[in-house]
């Protein structure tokens, strides 16, 4: 159950600053007459959603006899406007406050249905934030122009299959001398493509490496995908050093 926003989204070096505990006490006092029961709040990478908030969940057909939150979390792979937080932030509360109050509603039209639907429209229009439902899985759209150029790395592995994994051109440029070298010598690879590009398709596979290169497993038609589709250059290609 979760959610997303569509909204200009940016690669970001750190997590945002918004102090989630603040933000709570916050919110539950201006819009939720302080029902809001404490839970788990954390900053977390996520591919697919801005905020998750994750519930075991006690269902009978649509209707849920009991939910248990174990936390809400932030996304922290992108910069966030303070209403973009927000605006998420709130969405997240919603289904908080929903979820810890089971009973009261019948559930219609699943986690944003009307019932969702009237609380958020109450919200935005108290706070002035626009809150926003869309669905599950999908929710979330990448802003393409809005993401920042990135490093990606593409390593054909040995045993045929590949690899990606990404950076910052800061990060990369900082290393790569000491990075080059290492992948020349690692035995499960047989080379690695470097690109620039602002294409954010590895976003949806990789999380960004910091101290070393970090690969996941990309299938051949994504990679294919990527590697025909993007708007790309290719910076180097490093080949496996043979060692005598
Ligand atoms: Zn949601």
């Amino acid at each position: 159950m979760c959610a997303g926003h569509i909204f200009e989204a940016q690669l970001t070096e750190g997590a945002p600053d918004y102090n989630l505990d603040h933000e709570f006490d916050d919110a539950n006092y201006k819009y939720f007459g302080g029902a809001l029961v404490r839970i788990v709040l954390k900053y977390a990478p996520m591919t697919k959603r801005l905020g998750f908030v994750k519930a075991t969940i006690n269902k009978n057909g649509r209707r849920l006899n009991s939910a248990d939150i174990q936390f809400l979390a932030i996304n922290n792979r992108y910069e966030y406007t303070y209403e973009q937080f927000l605006s998420t932030f709130l969405h997240e509360l919603i289904h908080v406050y929903m979820l810890q109050n089971v009973s009261d509603y019948n559930w219609y039209g699943g986690y944003h249905g009307n019932e969702w639907q009237r609380m958020a429209d109450k919200i935005s229009s108290q706070s002035g934030v626009k809150i926003t439902a869309i669905s599950d899985g999908t929710d979330y759209v990448y802003d393409k122009s809005a993401v920042k150029e990135m490093i990606v790395l593409i390593a054909k592995m040995k045993s045929g299959t590949y690899g990606i994994g990404f950076t910052t051109p800061a990060i990369w440029n900082k290393n790569k001398i000491e990075w080059e070298e290492r992948l020349q010598t690692r035995k499960n690879i047989m080379n690695t493509f470097v690109i620039k590009t602002v294409d954010p398709t590895p976003l949806k596979f990789a999380t960004k490496f910091v101290g070393s290169p970090k690969f996941y497993e990309i299938d051949n038609k994504s990679l294919e995908d990527f590697m025909a589709n993007t708007r790309k250059d290719v910076i180097a290609n490093i080949k496996k050093r043979e060692r005598a």
